[in-house]
């Protein structure tokens, strides 16, 4: 089924230029997993992108759009670094997970070593955080709620099992939600099973209600 909740042109544009950190780079590759109407989309960029540079007049011209272009050029993207490509697939449950993030994960997805954050909810942090990017797993136990908060900065997050729903839709395997500061939400997660999340965030979330607060010590994501 395709997702109805599809990564922003601006991460699709930045994808196909090569130009998204290794965090939402996996984030987007994922999608575009489970997604062919966002491969179409960055083909489509991709083709327009050479056929920019075929129509160069020979003087150098200065614009943003023709350094995007140039700089995909210059460093042709292979994908997300595999850590664990050698370690063979462990977990059957593994096997939901599309394969940029499974082989990102050594096909582990049960043995992996999850941090309980509050009722119901276990995270799992893929990528160490770094220059304030967090890049984690959410394991939630269905009709389970996360404290009402807001954003400090942007949050996309990647349905990959199960569904949640908050104030702006439904999300379902394949959606992405990106979330900015003008965003406050209550995610639930829908009862048919357990909701996993792939989510990139590159400030701390900001917890509003009392829950929130009490949780907001535990939950780095
Ligand atoms: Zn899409």
């Amino acid at each position: 089924m395709t997702p109805h909740h599809h990564a922003s042109d601006e991460l699709l544009l930045a994808y196909a230029a090569g130009r998204l950190d290794e965090s939402l780079a996996l984030l987007v590759a994922t999608h575009l997993a489970l997604c062919p109407h966002c491969r179409a989309e960055v083909e489509r960029m991709e083709v327009l992108g050479g056929t920019i540079i075929e129509d160069l007049p020979p003087a150098p011209v200065a614009s943003d759009a023709l350094d995007v272009v140039l700089d995909r050029l210059d460093e042709e993207w292979e994908g997300p670094p595999a850590r664990s490509r050698m370690e063979k697939i462990e977990d059957e449950s593994a096997r939901m997970l599309p394969q940029p993030l499974r082989d990102y994960l050594g096909g582990r997805l049960n043995t992996l070593k999850w941090r309980k954050l509050g009722p119901g909810v276990r995270q799992f942090q893929i990528i160490p955080r770094r220059e304030g990017i967090a890049t984690s797993l959410l394991r939630i136990a269905p009709n389970t709620a996360i404290p009402h908060h807001g954003h400090g900065g942007s949050e996309h997050t990647l349905v990959l099992a199960g569904s949640y729903m908050d104030e702006t839709g439904q999300f379902r395997r394949g959606d992405v939600q990106s979330a900015d500061d003008e965003l406050t939400h209550r995610p639930v997660s829908g009862g048919e099973e357990e909701c996993y999340c792939l989510i990139v965030a590159d400030a701390p979330l900001r917890f509003t209600g009392l829950a929130g607060r009490i949780l907001q010590p535990f939950l780095r994501f």
